[in-house]
């Protein structure tokens, strides 16, 4: 079997491989990555959140991105009935970025992997993990490639971003139940001929069908529009009649007053996918000689679209690390990696499950709206998860739960 020696072998060229991988090459690390698939693939995930342009901009992948005209994202709407919530990334607490992008992420992805290529990076597509042995932090990872064929790939670190492969947590019995109770979803992208000139035919929205129900659409510069309905596991399986998912996410947007007339006939460009209990999680997101990044880790839930924030958060810490290890210094993983990613995940987590008690919708939909509340909760929606300053995510478990109880008791007075 042929052998090659790397200094950082990173599995999976999705953004949080990308970032990884652009940071460390940045940085004269011999790193290669090594990807499952051929790009462009479809993967979903298109709904961005400000934090990420941070990490884009520090790997140096921000201007090629940014020549794609992919739509921009300034903020979110939030609609429930007649009900409608908009937040502005503009009008946040403290700093960071105020806009983003909503992106097919087969394109998207694939100009991450060609700019990573275009740094000099090793980017081996087709080739996909198939075993590892750790001998203290060094590594022998066997991959094969799409004609059969397998080697050795001997590395000091490899840092796991394989998504929903999640490589290293089956390998090494890392898999852990996610604490979320079960939802899934149903997606599909359309050509959206039934689009709006201005700001409603492009701004991304939420409806809410029912508490814990809701739909997403996002819509693209490429005039395709995706559509997703999510809900728990169980709800979603009953719209799903002999495993027929079309007509599911037909059915689907027919439950939605708003959005019935615009997607109601339209083609879908693929057949939709059913993503059964997406959530998942780990015992540890580190060990001797690796960490593991994005969706290989943590995965909570699409409704504040954290997912690529926490992969390029993961992904760029990891090389951050990886690389200071690599230069002798001794790295305290748990509490730079793994403590530290967590607490963002805790945020979110929180937001997570009082979005489907009913209480953040409370928040969000209260008349008046208090600016300053407002403002806060963009920050935490915006991904700036980890800035203690906003009570709002110091605070996030007593915070929202309290606000809205005190609503639910403002609205029993008025009765
Ligand atoms: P990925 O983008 O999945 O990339 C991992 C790569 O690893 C893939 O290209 C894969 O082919 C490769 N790979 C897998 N196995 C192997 C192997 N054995 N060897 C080599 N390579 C391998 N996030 C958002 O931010 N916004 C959203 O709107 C959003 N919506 C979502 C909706 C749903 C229903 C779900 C389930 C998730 C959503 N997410 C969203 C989450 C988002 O999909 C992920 O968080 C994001 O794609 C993670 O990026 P990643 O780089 O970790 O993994």
């Amino acid at each position: 079997m042929s052998k090659e020696f790397v200094d950082v072998l990173v599995i999976g060229a999705g953004p949080s491989g990308c970032v990884s991988s652009a940071y460390l090459k940045n940085n004269n690390i011999n790193v290669k990555v090594v990807e499952k698939t051929k790009f462009p693939r479809l993967v979903v995930g298109e709904s961005l959140i400000p934090r990420v342009m941070d990490h884009f901009e520090e790997a140096g992948l921000f201007p090629a991105l940014d020549k794609m005209g992919f739509e921009k994202k300034l903020g979110a709407r939030f609609m429930r009935g007649d009900e409608v919530c908009i937040f502005d990334f503009s009008n946040k607490f403290g700093e960071g970025w105020d806009w983003t992008w909503q992106v097919p992420r087969a394109d998207f992805d694939n100009t991450l992997a060609q700019e990573v290529i275009n740094k000099g990076i090793d980017l081996e597509f087709e080739t996909e993990v198939v075993g590892i042995e750790f001998n203290g932090t060094d590594s022998i990872t066997t991959v094969k490639n799409r004609d059969g064929e397998t080697k050795e790939i001997h590395a000091k670190f490899v840092i796991d971003s394989s998504g929903y492969g999640r490589v290293l947590p089956r390998l090494l019995d890392l898999e852990k139940p996610s604490k979320l109770s079960p939802h899934s979803a149903i997606f599909s992208h359309v050509d959206d001929i039934n689009r709006e000139e201005g700001v409603e035919g492009t701004l991304i929205s939420f409806d809410i069908i029912e508490t814990e129900v809701w739909l997403w659409v996002i819509p693209f510069s490429n005039g395709n529009t995706s559509l997703g309905i999510v809900g728990p596991t169980e709800y979603i399986e009953s719209l799903i009649e002999n495993g027929d998912a079309t007509s599911a996410l037909r059915k689907a947007i027919s439950l939605s007053d708003y959005y019935v007339k615009r997607f109601g006939d339209v083609k879908f460009l693929f057949e939709p996918k059913h993503l059964k209990d997406y959530s998942c999680s780990v015992k540890s997101l580190f060990g001797d000689g690796f960490a593991l990044t994005g969706n290989a880790s943590e995965f909570l839930d699409p409704v504040f679209s954290s997912g690529m924030a926490f992969a390029t958060e993961s992904g760029m810490l990891a090389a951050k690390l990886a690389l200071r290890q690599l230069n002798g210094e001794t790295i305290d993983w748990q509490k730079e990696y793994s403590d530290y990613i967590l607490y963002g995940v805790n945020v979110f987590t929180t937001y997570v499950k009082e979005w489907y008690t009913g209480n953040l919708q409370e928040l969000f939909f209260h008349q008046p709206e208090n600016p300053d509340v407002k403002r806060k909760i963009c920050a935490v929606l915006a991904g700036y998860v980890w800035n203690k300053k906003n009570p709002f995510v110091r605070l996030h478990d007593s915070a929202v739960i309290n606000l809205a109880n005190y609503i639910k008791i403002e609205k029993l007075e008025q009765q």
